[in-house]
Parts: C-alpha cells; structure tokens; sequence
C-alpha cells in the first residue's frame, strides 16, 4: 500500500499538478498513488521502500519487462551519440524496416511521439486522402486525447457523437460518427446513412480500454468489408495489441488487414512513440510529399528509435511471447478457479498475454457490457493485491498486462495473492 514518503509527495503534486498528476489513470491509485523510484524485471520498488509486482507495465509499453538489458545497452549506446539532431538519423530506418515488415510490406512509415498524436495524423490523412469528413468510431474504444476522439454516443437514436469532453466542439463532436463495438450492424447502418462521406472506420482491434474485450468472429472482418464496399479507410489501432498479440500484432492474429496501422506503446521500448504505417499510396499524402500536414520536433527520436529496434530483436527470439502466454493463461486459470470456489458473479476475458476480470453476470461482448460491471468489487481485488505486493490496473476500465518478465516464480507469489485477495473479496 502507498506509504507515507508516497504520501507526502502526493499532496505537494496536488499543489503543482491539477489532480496531483499528470494523466488521470495514475489518480485511480486510492486514497494516493504509491511513487515509483525505480524499475527492473516484473517489479516496482516505491519511494516507500515496498516492491510490486508489475502487471500494468506503464499501461502496457514495458512488454520485456522494465530495464531489459539489450534495451539499456542500445539505448546508452545512442546516449554516447547524442540524443537529438533535428535531422534523420539511421535508426530511423532500420526501426521502420521492421515495421513494415511485419504490417505493411512496401509500404511507409511516419513516426511520431505518441499513440494520440498516431491516431491524430492517420485521421487527417484518411480524411485528406478520401476528400471525406466523416469518421466512424466504436463507443467505449479509446484512441488518444485529441477532439475526433474524445467523443462517445448520444441517445440510442442519434449516430452522431457528442463531445466526451468540455472543450470539443460539438461541430467537432459530430463528424464523428459512433457505432456499437461487436455489433456490425450498428456500423452498417451508419454506412447507409453516411457511406459516401466517411473517410475512415478506425477500430482497436481488441477493446483494450474497456477491460479486455476481444472481437467476435466476423467482426474484424465485417469491418473490413463495409469499408471497402463504401471507399472508406480502416485504421487499425493496434497502439496496445501492436508488437504484444505477435509480432504482426491483432491483423495478423485476426487475419485482417487495415489500411492504415496505428502504433505506440511497445515498439518505443518504453519511450514515447507513435506511429502510422500504410501504403505508398495512401501514406506520400502527408507532407512533404503530400499535402496532408503533419510534423514534429521530436519526431523520430534516435533515444526512441534505439529502444525499439533492440525490443523488436528481442520480440523476434519469440522467447517473450511464450512466457507473457504462459503466465497469462495460468492466472486467468487460477482467477476463473477463485470466482467458482467462491461462487461470485464474474467472467473473465483474455486474448494471449492481456486479459481483465469483469464481476458481471453474462459476457461482457462490449465495452456497455463491461460498464455492467461491479466496480466496487473490481477496485477491491485491486486493492487487497496491492497489499500483497501485486499491482494491476486501478480501473476496470483497463487491461492487465503480462510481459515477457513474469517468470514462472513471479507467477506462483502472484498466485498466493489472489488467493488471498479473493478470500477478501467475499466480507
Ligand atoms: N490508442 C489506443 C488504442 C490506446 O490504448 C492509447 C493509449 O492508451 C492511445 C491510442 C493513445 O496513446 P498515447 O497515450 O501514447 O497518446
């Protein structure tokens, strides 16, 4: 539990940070958030001296774990170089090589700085590149914090979004059209209404901040044919599954392709990355061979492009894959084991290494489904594990994550704490 040093600190953030922190999900730690003074393997160690096991992993980037030693040299090899130029440097090639490798073959890349500003550019260039307006997104699917995004359904009839934020116009809010996760003939009828002006369906692939929510068979799919059979664009949002569902990410463990990939998290070994992938065609719009404007300072970071690669390199032993699988199979095995043993409503979804226990009772198909859930239970599971030494999301609202760094050993105390933790959950 946050300590005292924890503590202290919190409430001088509180005076310097609105909230005390810096992204909101960091505040879902109650009463404060523990702080971190450093990183290795599976575990936190806090400024009050407790260690943790990770399964939130910065909210899924560190997928080898924290302070992977080929990540640290390549990162402090570059550190020798100098860190930034302003001009492009060879990393940069190499990185986007494997990129594209793995999602778009002879295609591009445009590096950016975060999954929000991913999404931002692919949106614009969808739009640039159809001449159209519209964008179909899935409530409850989060995809950054920029206006196109930030912005949910309206009543049941209308199909158009209204701002899920103060400060996004609703002129904003409603070109972006919002349709039902699971549920392709929520977007078919979008697409009848609207087809000939939607530049773009841009989807996550596996609903990954709603709890854990895989697509139904034939979605992914679906998707993909309703774009093509109206001209629009499908931008797979692979910043969580991207380089964590395989090497090929969630298109290639659903067998379908998006016209556009977003990526983050993952492939900047930590450090901040965002990416758009996609063909030639669609991908020479942005400038400067194109007109679709987009740019930036840190774009392309060597630091960044340093620790990517050398995770990517890891990622291709295959060895990381097989450990995050084996620890995620076995706990959602001994978590689905505790709900019957204790006779509690609840059901758990799980695609390889993420998964995330929702205290309902049925499936939970759609990000409305997980909203079902019963959160006072799911925030007291998180916190009687952080007693015992094991941090997951503080929110039902997001992933737990395995990594390549969840040893068999770190698996069985685990084990010992949701036992322990689920005891609990029943007084
Ligand atoms: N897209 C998805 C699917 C995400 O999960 C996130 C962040 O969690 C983003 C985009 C935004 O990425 P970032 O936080 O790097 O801006």
């Amino acid at each position: 539990m946050p300590g005292e040093q924890s503590k202290k600190l919190y409430e001088e953030a509180l005076n310097l940070f609105p909230g005390g922190v810096n992204s909101p999900i960091r505040a879902a730690v109650k009463p404060y958030p523990f702080y971190v003074a450093k990183a290795e393997g599976p575990y936190l160690y806090t400024v009050d001296g407790e260690r943790l096991i990770d399964y939130v992993l910065a909210y899924g980037p560190m997928f080898l774990g924290h302070k992977h030693p080929q990540v640290m040299e390549a990162v402090k090899k570059q550190l020798e170089n100098g860190w930034l130029y302003g001009t492009p440097g060879e990393l940069e090639i190499e990185l986007a090589k494997k990129i594209l490798k793995y999602y778009h073959p002879g295609g591009m890349v445009r590096f950016v700085n975060t999954g929000t500003e991913a999404t931002m550019a692919a949106i614009r260039l969808a739009r640039g590149y159809t001449g159209r307006k519209y964008i179909i997104k899935f409530n409850g699917c989060y995809h950054g914090a920029h206006d196109t995004v930030l912005v949910g359904a309206g009543s049941a009839a209308a199909e158009y979004g209204v701002p899920s934020s103060l400060g996004v116009p609703e002129e904003i809010a409603k070109l972006t059209l919002v349709a039902r996760y699971n549920d392709l003939e929520s977007v078919e009828r979008i697409m009848k209404r609207h087809g000939d002006q939607v530049a773009a369906i841009i989807v996550e692939p596996v609903a990954g901040n709603a709890g854990v929510i895989p697509p139904k068979p034939g979605f992914l799919k679906g998707l993909r044919e309703l774009a093509d059979r109206y001209g629009a664009l499908l931008i797979m949002d692979e910043v969580i599954t991207g380089f964590r569902l395989g090497l090929g990410g969630a298109q290639e463990y659903y067998g379908v392709r998006g016209d556009l990939t977003t990526l983050g998290k993952i492939v900047g070994g930590g450090f901040p990355i965002g990416v758009v992938a996609g063909p030639r065609e669609i991908m020479e719009k942005l400038t400067p061979s194109g007109k679709v404007f987009n740019a930036g300072t840190f774009n392309a970071h060597p630091v960044t492009m340093a620790a990517g690669l050398a995770t990517i390199e890891v990622l291709e032993t295959g060895e990381p894959y097989r450990v995050a699988r084996e620890a995620a199979s076995k706990l959602v095995k001994v978590v689905e084991d505790l709900i019957s043993r204790y006779d509690i409503k609840a059901t758990v979804n799980y695609v390889e290494n993420m998964f995330q226990v929702f205290f309902v009772d049925g499936e939970v198909a759609s990000p409305d489904d997980a909203m079902k859930s019963n959160r006072e239970l799911y925030n007291k599971l998180h916190m009687e594990l952080l007693k015992r030494g094991v941090f997951i999301a503080p929110s039902q609202m997001e992933a737990v994550f395995t990594s390549a760094a969840h040893s068999v050993e770190v698996v069985e105390e685990t084990i010992r704490a949701l036992e322990e933790a689920f005891k609990r959950l029943r007084e």
